[in-house]
């Protein structure tokens, strides 16, 4: 496995790949990997033949007043995990390769972006498909893998590949890998307190409830959403920052699910960690 920290290294790298045949899959991280971020290289490794990973805490989605000088590192124990899936490379580049300064372009997703995440986080989704599009073009992959943990992200970069003419990359989206207790699994779980780590579960059980909901016929997806609100509002730990049930696609809000997939989806803080988590919620 080669270590590369320069874009022009990661290019000659992918190039002798690309010479060889080989094709070209590419897992973007920020690091700190957990078994989420081994499924997508396991599914990386399944699908192509020559596997990118990148680890770069990217400064331009977080926002002033959030955890980038604390965001946890441990690069050496990244690199131990990504040699045994095994992949073939990793890109770890320093901020200042990735954002020449002055650094004057941005890539926003309009509509996609305002709700959800994006409300209570501006300009996460804007920094996030920016270096997206930067290691897509740095990268070329063949395909690219994205967690189903982050539904809101996999929707807008599935739309700027899309409106920026990127769909020679395919896009793969890979389930939410959970911890045994049902916890989705995040880099940010290490914040918790105990008791906040326990508290955290009526994420997860609260959104099963909710797919179990649809699964016998309920439709009404305005007080399925409340009924999900008022679950995890009776953890005394759990602070919401959002309960949305949307349509899958277009991340809209929806008040009855006929057919077809809608996505529920959660922001709530535990102490000083916001936590995310998702369901696909699918009506016949
Ligand atoms: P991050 O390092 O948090 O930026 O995540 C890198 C990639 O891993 C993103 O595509 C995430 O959606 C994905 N990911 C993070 N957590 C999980 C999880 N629990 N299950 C599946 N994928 C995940």
């Amino acid at each position: 496995m080669e270590l590369l920290g320069t874009v022009r290294e990661i290019r000659q790298a992918v190039k002798a790949a690309r010479l060889a045949g080989k094709r070209v899959g590419l897992v973007p991280t920020m690091g700190y990997l957990h078994d989420g971020h081994l499924s997508l290289m396991r599914e990386a490794r399944q699908a192509s033949d020559f596997v990118v990973v990148s680890i770069f805490v990217n400064p331009t989605q977080f926002g002033p007043n959030e955890d980038l000088s604390r965001y946890p590192r441990d690069l050496d124990r990244d690199l131990a995990l990504c040699a045994a899936v095994p992949v073939d490379a990793v890109f770890h580049p320093e901020v200042g390769d990735v954002y020449p300064q002055p650094f004057l372009t941005s890539v926003r997703v309009a509509k996609l972006t305002e709700g959800l995440c994006g409300a209570s986080r501006p300009g996460h989704f804007e920094g996030v498909a920016t270096v997206v599009a930067k290691l897509f073009n740095i990268v070329r992959p063949d395909v690219a893998f994205f967690g189903q943990k982050d539904a809101q992200q996999l929707a807008v970069i599935r739309r700027m590949a899309l409106d920026l003419n990127l769909d020679d990359i395919a896009i793969r989206a890979v389930p939410t890998a959970r911890e045994a207790d049902g916890l989705a699994m995040s880099s940010r779980n290490v914040y918790l307190s105990p008791p906040e780590r326990q508290a955290a579960l009526v994420l997860s059980r609260a959104l099963k409830a909710a797919g179990e909901q649809v699964a016998g016929g309920i439709r009404d997806m305005a007080a399925l959403a409340d009924s999900v609100r008022a679950q995890i509002a009776a953890e005394p730990l759990a602070d919401i920052d959002y309960v949305s049930i949307v349509d899958y696609d277009t991340l809209q809000p929806l008040e009855r699910l006929e057919h077809g997939r809608a996505l529920a989806a959660v922001a709530v803080r535990f102490g000083k960690t916001r936590l995310i988590d998702n369901c696909i919620l699918e009506a016949q």
